[in-house]
């Protein structure tokens, strides 16, 4: 189903045989997921895996807007009036994206959509370029987990660098390893406003949940320690789910 051959050569007449087929996927991935739930990570393997480009929108803007593209200049007008940038803005940069050579086999999409307008939008953006989302693929991490993961981060105020004080701790307490600073919880590591995000994303998830389950393409990933399984299984899990179509 998403399969396709490429490069496909023969050499009989020189001879010598040989042939080489060399298979390759072409598709789009949407990620789902909570913040927390390591779908960057996830996307990020199997983008490499299957030589897939991985998009996340956060870096789109980034890139935007440090190369002032006109594209950037208008969501910036946004963004200084701490509006949100119009779904036709982001769609726009997507598709200018999606048209760069290292798409050629398709993408893992990490951040949008986030609605399901948006993802509407995508489908008929994707349908104009002869495409179409083949998958959609959600992380599904329990929200105590999360909260747990993240209320164990701590974070250096010399150089940003990021500890778990389980997983990951400095090697003397309180202190960065690399640049001796200070590590602090940050606000956004709170469990008090990682349960209040995870409610805010839970609403619209489920629209979005719904809106790939309804066209038959979402495939739900259990992840996290209660299953047992980390970012690079889950990846492992759905590449062969991939191959095996
Ligand atoms: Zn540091």
């Amino acid at each position: 189903m998403f399969y396709v051959e490429r490069n496909f050569m023969k050499f009989n007449d020189v001879g010598r045989s040989f042939s080489f087929v060399q298979m390759g996927v072409e598709m789009y991935i949407v990620l789902l997921g909570a913040p927390g739930s390591g779908k960057g990570t996830v996307g990020k393997i199997i983008a490499e895996d299957l030589k897939l480009a991985h998009i996340s929108t956060g870096d789109l803007f980034r890139e935007n807007l440090k190369n002032e593209t006109e594209l950037g200049k208008e969501a910036k007008k946004y963004m200084d009036k701490g509006e949100l940038v119009p779904d036709e803005v982001t769609i726009k940069m997507l598709k200018s994206r999606l048209e760069e050579n290292d798409v050629e086999n398709g993408a893992v999409l990490d951040g949008f959509p986030r609605t399901e307008v948006q993802a509407k939008s995508l489908d008929e953006m994707l349908n104009g370029m002869g495409a179409k989302v083949d998958m959609a693929l959600n992380i599904d991490v329990p929200f105590d987990e999360i909260v747990e993961r993240i209320a164990n981060r701590r974070s250096c105020k010399g150089c940003s660098e990021i500890y778990n004080v389980v997983f990951n701790p400095p090697k003397q307490e309180g202190i960065c390893d690399k640049c001796g600073g200070e590590l602090y919880q940050r606000e956004d590591q709170k469990p008090e406003v990682v349960e209040n995000r995870l409610k805010v994303y839970s609403k619209s998830a489920q629209e979005l949940i719904n809106h790939y389950e309804n066209a038959g393409i979402l495939y739900d990933a259990k992840a996290g320690d209660s299953v047992g399984k980390t970012s690079y299984d889950v990846a492992k899990e759905v590449e062969e789910y991939i191959k095996s179509k």
